[in-house]
């Protein structure tokens, strides 16, 4: 790791009419670190991620983000065609939801050639390999390039999402609930292959999930959410081994009990 953060949050809220999503959350990332964001359904993850991957506006706060090139933008209060530019090239989003992340009506080599495409690659046969070894590199046969998502299991389009997430080789990725709704036996098997890519390509990466087992295997660092606001965050192994704020012992005690 370097000696700065990659990002750095500050302040952010985000309300939706008179009801408060996240309220004043503030947080660094660190080069190559990898940071849960943890809480229960409704405690406003999606809301933070989707304010920093630029879905939604938020209404309060600063998301200082150091390019690649050097040099630090605020993407809260950044140009919007600059800061799709940016998030484009420079991040990925792996959303919670593949039917949000992926496009159904292209194949699955298309899926992950696009981002490719968006950056200015236009060589046909190079895009076509690079797609290739992204399916291999998430376990999807490369024989299966020209078939459509749709054919794919749940595990397979939350691979392909990653693939087309990580090809363009960010700086940082987000994943909302990256391993929800699959059976235990697939997100053991994808929760594997998420750790080993992010630190194979280095990535930092920020992963929303209500499951303590997710960030424990993941995670460097947490934040906890509880109502909005960031009740307790620290290094994961000590904060679920020793949980200070009452809401983290709680959420830590059932995880235990069950
Ligand atoms: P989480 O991802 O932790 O389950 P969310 O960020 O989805 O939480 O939601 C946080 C709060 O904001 C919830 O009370 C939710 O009902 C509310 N909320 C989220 N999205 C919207 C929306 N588009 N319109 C109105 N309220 C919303
Ligand atoms: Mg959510």
């Amino acid at each position: 790791m370097t000696d700065a953060p990659i990002l750095r949050v500050d302040g952010l809220g985000k309300a939706y009419g008179r009801r408060i999503a996240c309220r004043d959350i503030c947080f660094d990332l660190w080069p190559g670190e990898v940071l849960a964001v943890v809480g229960e359904s409704g405690s406003g993850k999606t809301t933070l991620l989707n304010c920093l991957g630029g879905l939604i506006a938020a209404d309060a706060g600063t998301v200082r983000y150091t390019r690649r090139g050097g040099g630090e933008i605020d993407l809260a209060t950044a140009g919007e065609a600059e800061r799709r530019a940016i998030l484009r090239a420079e991040w990925g989003f792996v959303r919670q939801n593949p039917r949000d992340g992926l496009r159904f009506g292209v194949s699955a080599g298309a899926n992950v050639g696009e981002p490719l495409m968006a950056i200015g690659s236009r060589h046909f046969g190079k895009i076509r390999s690079t797609a290739s070894e992204w399916l291999e590199a998430v376990e999807i046969d490369a024989h299966r390039i020209d078939d459509l998502p749709s054919g794919f299991s749940g595990g397979m389009q939350q691979r392909l999402q990653i693939a087309r997430n990580l090809v363009t080789h960010p700086s940082i990725v987000l994943m909302d609930e990256p391993t929800g709704g699959l059976d235990v036996s697939v997100q053991a098997k994808l929760l594997d292959l998420i750790r080993r890519l992010v630190r194979e390509n280095g990535v930092s990466a920020i992963v929303v999930t209500h499951d303590l087992g997710v960030a424990r295997l993941l995670a460097d660092r947490m934040l906890v959410m509880k109502e909005g606001e960031v009740v307790e965050s620290g290094l994961t192994d000590q904060l679920l081994d020793d949980p200070q704020a009452a809401y983290t012992q709680l959420l830590v005690s059932s995880v235990l009990t069950v």
